[in-house]
């Protein structure tokens, strides 16, 4: 079968390599979907570590073909969506539930061979199953959007509150639709682009801010005097971090959720925070909220088609990971 794989840092390509067999209690799917993510480029680009060689892809759906021995809850011909990542089950943090924190934290499309290939095999545990009918391209969305969840989960969002999005990309724009759904009333997303800005308010945020435009701060003091209850750091750039504890109101929270380089440090000032009582907590990956996710994209809650910017063969994928993104895209789904 085909499978893009990465080689090293800066070595992907498409190569044919054996289609693999389920083991016991995995499923083998037919991958119809998969996104290409930003972590992709970090992983192509060696800022990420990864098992060599893989197949990278963590943003799947597809149709099971076989089973392994033992697999009771999955039956050949679902469609499926997988939680890529895979947690030990044993450690202290998987054993109190925050499975994402798992000290043996594994994942498809990282340690082990992903969604960029025509075929993928996963463990039974890790599939969640989705209707037949469903757009392959929007199952592919469900990993994205379980992290979502749980920036959501972290930020603790009431109805009639207000939230400012910091990045227009796909995370901001799943999370000012997911706001206005938790009932938020002002959802303000701050980002560059004009045409993210106007997709925004399409998909339900009430403002939207131009950070080139002057202070984002300022404009989103002037939308809710105080500032916000909730800040969501979605860009991951020290600008927007040290913008998003400024927007927020005395008491309120600040989710980093956008991925800065490690080792990239910015300034806080403790005092601020201290005295002000600013709540500031990291929201990673998907615990447990895949099968929220999975809910929500069955359902059609969710507006995805605007995301969606183009669909690519396996064949184009190495050349779109290794380069930058263009002005404009979004998302970027491959099908196999
Ligand atoms: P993305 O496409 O890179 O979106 C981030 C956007 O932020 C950029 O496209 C850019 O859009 C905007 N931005 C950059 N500088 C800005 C500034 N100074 N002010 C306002 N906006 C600015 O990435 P994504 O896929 O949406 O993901 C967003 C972040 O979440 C990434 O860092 C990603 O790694 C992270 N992430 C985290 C998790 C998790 O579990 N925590 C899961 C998935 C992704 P404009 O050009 O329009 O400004």
């Amino acid at each position: 079968m085909q499978a893009v794989r990465l080689l090293g840092a800066n070595r992907l390509e498409l190569q044919y390599v054996p289609t693999p067999a389920p083991g016991a209690r995995e499923v083998l799917i037919k991958v119809e979907a998969c996104g290409i993510c930003g972590s992709d480029r970090h992983m192509y680009a060696g800022e990420y570590p990864t098992s060599t060689p893989v197949t990278l892809g963590h943003e799947f759906a597809g149709t099971v073909i076989e089973l392994g021995s033992g697999v009771e809850r999955i039956r050949v011909g679902q469609r499926v969506t997988g939680d890529p990542n895979i947690a030990c089950g044993t450690c202290a943090q998987c054993r109190e539930g925050r499975v994402n924190l798992c000290v043996m934290l594994t994942a498809i499309g990282v340690r082990r061979d992903g969604g960029f290939a025509e075929y993928l095999v996963m463990p039974e545990g890790q599939a969640h199953v989705l209707p037949d009918d469903l757009d392959p391209a929007h199952g592919a969305f469900s990993e994205p959007l379980a992290c979502c969840l749980h920036g959501l989960d972290v930020a603790r969002i009431r109805p009639g509150g207000s939230v400012a999005i910091f990045g227009g990309g796909v995370i901001g724009l799943l999370m000012a639709q997911l706001c206005r759904l938790a009932g938020a009333t002002t959802v303000i997303l701050s980002t560059r682009q004009q045409p993210r800005r106007d997709l925004a308010l399409r998909l339900g945020a009430t403002h939207a801010v131009d950070p080139n435009a002057g202070d984002a701060v300022a404009q989103i003091r002037d939308i809710v005097a105080g500032g916000v209850d909730v800040a969501l750091e979605c860009a991951g750039v020290p600008q927007t971090f040290a913008q998003s504890i400024a927007a927020v109101r005395r008491g309120g929270a600040v989710v980093i959720f956008g991925v800065m380089p490690q080792g990239q440090a910015v300034e806080v000032t403790p005092f601020d925070l201290l005295v002000n009582e600013v709540r500031l907590e990291g929201a990673y990956l998907n615990p447990l909220t895949h099968a929220r996710a999975a809910a929500m994209i069955a359902a059609g809650t969710l507006a995805l088609d605007p995301l969606v910017s183009r669909i690519v063969s396996l064949a184009e994928v190495p050349s779109i990971i290794a380069n930058p993104p263009a002005q404009g895209e979004i998302k970027i789904v491959a099908r196999p």
